[in-house]
């Protein structure tokens, strides 16, 4: 390094670009020119934790390179996102606080955004929302009668934790062992009305369309399998004791061999099969909290009904009722094969002292079978299905339903959109705050207008996310009138990536069924495949010690604090070299430091030969006899380009940074070649050192954009307004040509 070299300082460098990118309003989304390539790159939606993890930082590192490669090769780039601020960790973080949950969103949302900026993401901010506002969660309401009118809600009673100490229902994850989180007393479980979302109509839909999907990782096609469920088999009409009864199974070489019938507890024909002796067992099974117990066949409650079926052999069978069905098929009738069905096995043993374990078998051995049975046909089932939309707290969208005496659930008219939530309410884990509002809860109806009640259940946040992919794509202040029609939607949608964590399938999945509800019922009726996302990369989590990140452990690695130490660029690039998106993540310090060592070195490096560039004379003998090296260099540079090119494009960010490692080593190599073999650079050999330096700096815009940018504009040879340009083309001067006009 000489004496001349600008100091790597990574808070000043970054404060500077980010100053300049903020002035130049370089990530507002811009209106798309005809024929560019519209890019929607959506990443995931955080809760209002307060503080972003190293998941966060993984995430948006690996968007954000996206987006300003795609942006430097000139395509028009939307890369914007929101919050998911309704739902229970707000609330209990709100509680924990003693402050509105309100107020601790905004503040959070606030701390969050703060993070961001300084991890230079080049989000279009002004086009951040908060699920959690007004104007944001009309549209939720609007959605929710939109569906309901289209029957794609309804209400059912169903099965919910209840603490009688704290008088409140309980999510799942409140329910420590059975006991309350709060009060530590013993959980029952209740039957209350809750509020559906149908999605079984589209299910089929969703499944045939997941074969089709481009660019959509590994990862995110395994999801969306998982989630669906999908069995292929066959189903045949059973008949006995004056009933038929259509059954399905997987194993169609083997239906001679069923020995039981297996009855879903939701199966709609359920109450003709089930005697009175075993009613009250339905109704505990019913209300006795299998929906949480272990799924697996050795403990999952099972009923004899007493009834008997005439099997497909033409031996009687014994009609069972369990919700191992639900977990295998959905909410059906399934035949029990014990001879080929490790599960059905387990049942058999429990119900009909079968033997330990038919399944297992020789290797080679064929599997039992029997022969073919007349009237079975082609079936395909799935486990997916409906799911609950409501939830008994106060930190949600209300639901925009009014209970009247006389005409039951009426919806609230759309022109009396948005039901408000009161700002203050300060919820203490203790009841529903909402019911203790007559403010809120006393209406007249819509339809007579005698005295009604409002539904004080809420929606749970899932039901906000069915569309956190939409408002991005709408400038804000169209946001409470267009939601759903503004004319951007045509431009931005379907989104070209989405970039989300491993566990984002079950919203996916939700968000691709409600975008063929809103095709088929006619705002989204462009997106004719009715799928919300073009393409999808999932990723993995980040862990450390090989262990999840928890307090408790003590492992949790703070982004501020790394950013502190080392500044954004560093930790954007050691989180995007670590693994590939598809891997777990193990942090190290090892990582930190190699982007740490290698961003040094690109800026001293660098620096040095912009600096003494001038320096070097130019001699044609000389020239002439490192030509073929410079050549090399050209080459090196073109391949090193092409991998660089394909990777970003692909957003395997790790591999295209590997690339970029290497071709800084070549250039370093080059530049001792030419050593060896003259002693000194001549002043040809300097200048295409300096452009592949240039070219090098250009690739690493998307992983390490400031200290990238602040070396184009120290190069002296890069036009400022284009620092982000993706480079299409190696420009590496092979043959001399002097660079001084001639007189001077
Ligand atoms: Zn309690
Ligand atoms: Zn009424």
């Amino acid at each position: 390094m000489s004496d001349r070299t600008p100091r790597f300082d990574p808070a000043e460098i970054e404060a500077e670009r980010q100053a300049a990118w903020a002035e130049r309003g370089d990530f507002e989304a811009p209106r798309p020119e005809p024929g560019q390539a519209r890019v929607y790159v959506k990443p995931s939606s955080p809760f209002t934790s307060g503080n972003l993890h190293m998941g966060h930082v993984r995430d948006y590192s690996l968007g954000d390179a996206y987006a300003r490669f795609r942006r430097g090769r000139g395509d028009a780039v939307l890369f914007g996102f929101g919050f998911d601020a309704f739902g229970l960790p707000a609330e209990l973080a709100a509680i924990e606080r003693q402050v509105p949950p309100a107020e601790w969103v905004e503040k959070s949302g606030e701390q969050m955004l703060g993070q961001m900026r300084r991890l230079g993401y080049s989000f279009d901010y002004d086009r951040v929302f908060y699920s959690s506002d007004e104007s944001q969660y009309r549209w939720s309401q609007w959605l929710f009668l939109t569906l309901f009118e289209a029957g794609l809600i309804y209400r059912e009673d169903a099965t919910v934790d209840w603490c009688d100490t704290c008088n409140t229902t309980l999510a799942t994850i409140q329910v420590e062992d059975g006991l309350c989180w709060r009060c530590h007393n013993e959980v029952r479980l209740i039957r209350r009305p809750t509020w559906f979302l149908r999605i079984t109509p589209y299910l089929e839909e969703n499944d045939r369309n997941t074969e089709r999907l481009q660019n959509w990782n590994e990862l995110a096609l395994a999801t969306q399998h998982y989630i669906l469920g999908r069995s292929d088999g066959v189903e045949l009409d059973l008949a006995g004791a004056g009933r038929e009864l259509t059954v399905f199974s997987p194993h169609r070489a083997a239906l001679g061999l069923a020995t039981f019938v297996l009855l879903s507890p939701r199966h709609p024909e359920i109450d003709a099969w089930i005697g009175d002796g075993a009613r009250d067992e339905l109704e505990q099974l019913r209300s006795g909290g299998w929906e949480r117990s272990a799924r697996d066949a050795r403990e999952v409650p099972v009923i004899d009904t007493g009834a008997r079926i005439a099997g497909p052999a033409g031996d009687e069978l014994p009609v069972f009722v369990s919700p191992l069905v639900d977990a295998r098929f959905g909410p059906t009738a399934a035949l029990g094969v014990p001879a080929v069905d490790e599960a059905d096995a387990e049942i058999a043993k429990r119900m009909l002292g079968g033997s330990s374990n038919p399944v297992e078998r020789e290797e080679g051995e064929e599997p039992p079978s029997a022969p073919p049975v007349e009237g079975a046909r082609e079936s395909v089932h799935y486990r997916a299905n409906d799911f609950s939309i409501s939830r008994q707290r106060s930190w949600g969208t209300p639901i925009p339903i009014i209970h009247c005496e006389e005409h039951g659930a009426v919806p609230v008219p759309e022109a009396d959109l948005p039901v408000v939530l009161p700002r203050d309410i300060l919820p203490t884990g203790e009841g529903n705050p909402l019911d203790e509002r007559p403010d809120f809860v006393d209406v007249p109806c819509p339809v007579c207008g005698a005295p009604a009640k409002r539904e004080t259940d809420t929606l749970d946040c899932h039901f906000d996310a069915l569309f956190l992919w939409v408002p991005a794509a709408v400038p804000p202040e169209a946001r409470s009138e267009q939601m759903f029609t503004h004319p951007d939607l045509q431009e931005w949608l379907p989104a070209e990536r989405l970039v989300a964590g491993g566990d984002s399938g079950g919203f996916v999945f939700d968000q691709r069924i409600v975008t063929k509800a809103l095709r088929d019922i006619g705002p989204f009726a462009f997106m004719e495949e009715g799928e919300p996302f073009a393409g999808c990369l999932f990723h993995e989590m980040v862990i450390a010690d090989g262990r999840k990140m928890s307090k408790h452990l003590g492992n949790v690695v703070d982004p501020d604090e790394l950013v502190g130490k080392f500044g954004a660029d560093t930790v954007r690039f050691a989180i995007l070299r670590a693994a590939g998106p598809a891997k777990t993540l193990n942090w190290s310090e090892g990582e930190i430091k190699f982007a740490s060592r290698f961003l040094r070195n690109v800026w001293t490096y660098s620096q040095d030969r912009f600096v003494a560039l001038e320096e070097h004379r130019h001699d044609p003998e000389a020239a002439a006899d490192t030509e073929h090296l410079r050549d090399r260099l050209r080459k090196w540079c073109e391949a090193g380009l092409e991998k660089v090119t394909e990777d970003t494009g692909e957003l395997q960010m790790h591999q295209a940074i590997r690339n970029i490692t290497r071709l800084f080593e070549r250039i370093g190599q080059y530049e001792k070649r030419v050593m060896q073999r003259r002693g000194q650079l001549d002043r040809a050999d300097a200048e295409a050192q300096v452009a592949a330096l240039v070219l090098l700096a250009r690739t690493l815009v998307p992983f390490a954009p400031h200290t990238a940018e602040a070396l184009l504009l120290a190069s002296g040879r890069v036009d400022p307004e284009t620092l982000g340009a993706w480079p299409e083309q190696v420009d590496i001067p092979v043959a001399f040509e002097d660079p001084t006009p001639a007189g001077t």
